[in-house]
């Protein structure tokens, strides 16, 4: 399942953090994740609550923010909105677009308990 190494991903990015700042608990974490990424929100969810039990990512809540997909048209230049893959350009109708943004999975924040 890809969604659970992407949890243990996670993971192992807040027990690097908390090492070096020393912080024992995180109450919230924040990621900022591409809707052309792929990812199963529900299931990267579910993943997250079981491979952060015991971890300083226990109880944390998981706030999960879109990134929607641009695009640039290898036509005509212009950026846009990309719904998904295979959409033509809003501008001309080609079909050579190139996506710029929105494949990302990042760990944007982790706020930690005082
Ligand atoms: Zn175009």
């Amino acid at each position: 399942m890809h969604e659970l190494s992407i949890a243990e991903q996670i993971v192992d990015i807040a027990r690097e953090y908390s090492e070096r700042e020393n912080v024992t608990s995180v109450r919230e974490i924040e990621l900022e994740i591409g809707t052309l990424s792929g990812i199963e929100i529900d299931a990267l969810t579910f993943a997250l609550d079981v491979v952060t039990k015991q971890t300083v990512l226990e109880g944390a809540t998981v706030t999960i923010i879109d990134v929607p997909a641009m695009a640039r048209c290898e036509a005509c230049g212009a950026e846009f909105l990309l719904e998904d893959y295979f959409a033509p350009c809003t501008e001309c109708g080609e079909f050579r677009n190139t996506p710029i943004r929105g494949q990302e999975l990042r760990v944007k924040s982790l706020i930690v308990n005082e």
